[in-house]
């Protein structure tokens, strides 16, 4: 009696499985990540909601909360509203500055900017262009890449293709926390809300336990993937560095709070004092003195692979950005990144 009923299960089970994966095989063929994966990764930018991302030309950037669309000129280092229509009062969706309220994140693409939201929008100077199927909700763990996207909806992760709307994947039981995810290498990489950090297989649909505990902060840079780790025992924040092909881990530096990394080189703020330092990115730890810039600025970092300079703002001064030189290293104070806020309504 109990076989039977165990047999029964597992028949349903397995029509079950094979009703999922003979859909999702077809659809899967179509990824290639061969063009993905020789992407160079040379900016970290793991902050989310993710506020800036450059095309090359222009760093592009959301005024949260109001969600209008500004833009940086790399040549000319002007902020401006991304719409240069004259007689446009920029509050309504022809305008190439507006967006939905709940834009949750910017991303970089193919050398292509896209506002995610429950809708997706590719961005360029002064233009803007609906693409999707609109119902990608407002979470902001969303990871587009290569024509899918990863949404999470309920307690699961979906991937889609956004040109046909297809479910190509599908992964239960991933409730992701913010801070830190990403493609990589035929994967996608959540933290969940549980602090883990996992890696889920595309094409296998397979989940993986990477780090189990305290988990912050995860980006990649060149073939090594960064997380803060906070140690259960002591309450550090460390940060590590993980080689995916040795399964290793190592750690870079001890209570780090936020970190950027700009052309081998880590940048960051200490926990609980905040003190700004940078050092040689794979020196160990205590080797070479890191160099302290600030002492207690409580500085976010964004970086950007055609633009040598760090955007940054203090944390008490949440929606001004500021250019922090890296040649002389000092924050150029006086002129900021201004978000026109008498726009906002
Ligand atoms: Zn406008």
């Amino acid at each position: 009696m109990q076989y039977k009923k165990f047999f029964a299960l597992t028949a349903i089970v397995m029509i079950v499985l094979n009703g999922c994966s003979s859909q999702k095989t077809e659809n899967l063929s179509e990824i290639s990540f061969d063009g993905l994966d020789s992407i160079e990764r040379e900016e970290i930018n793991y902050m989310l909601p993710t506020r800036f991302a450059s095309d090359g030309k222009d760093i592009f950037f959301i005024d949260s909360p109001t969600g209008m669309v500004y833009r940086f000129d790399l040549s000319t280092k002007e902020a401006t509203i991304n719409c240069n229509n004259p007689v446009c009062s920029h509050d309504s969706d022809s305008c190439t500055a507006y967006a939905e309220r709940d834009i949750s994140g910017i991303r970089r693409e193919n050398d292509e900017v896209y506002l995610l939201g429950n809708q997706i929008y590719k961005i360029s100077r002064n233009q803007k262009e609906e693409i999707g199927k609109g119902h990608y909700g407002t979470s902001n763990s969303k990871i587009m890449f290569g024509g899918y996207i990863a949404y999470p909806e309920e307690e699961s992760i979906i991937v889609e293709n956004i040109e046909s709307g297809n479910i190509v994947q599908r992964f239960e039981d991933v409730v992701p926390y913010t801070q830190g995810n990403f493609y990589y290498k035929g994967a996608l990489w959540y933290i969940t809300e549980d602090l883990e950090l996992v890696r889920l297989d595309i094409k296998a649909g397979e989940k993986r336990v990477v780090e189990e505990i305290g988990v912050t902060r995860a980006s990649v840079y060149e073939d090594f993937i960064y997380y803060i780790q906070v140690d259960q025992q002591t309450g550090d924040n460390q940060l590590i560095r993980y080689s995916e092909g040795e399964d290793s881990k190592t750690v870079v530096e001890d209570n780090v709070f936020y970190y950027n990394i700009k052309g081998d080189t880590l940048y960051y703020t200490t926990w609980p004092d905040r003190d700004f330092y940078y050092r040689p990115l794979y020196e160990s730890s205590g080797e070479n003195e890191a160099v302290q810039l600030f002492k207690g600025l409580d500085l976010l970092i964004w970086s950007f692979p055609e633009y040598d300079d760090l955007l940054v703002n203090l944390s008490e001064d949440y929606y001004t950005y500021y250019i922090l030189d890296t040649e002389t290293n000092t924050i150029d104070y006086d002129h900021p990144l201004k978000v026109e806020q008498e726009l906002t309504q």
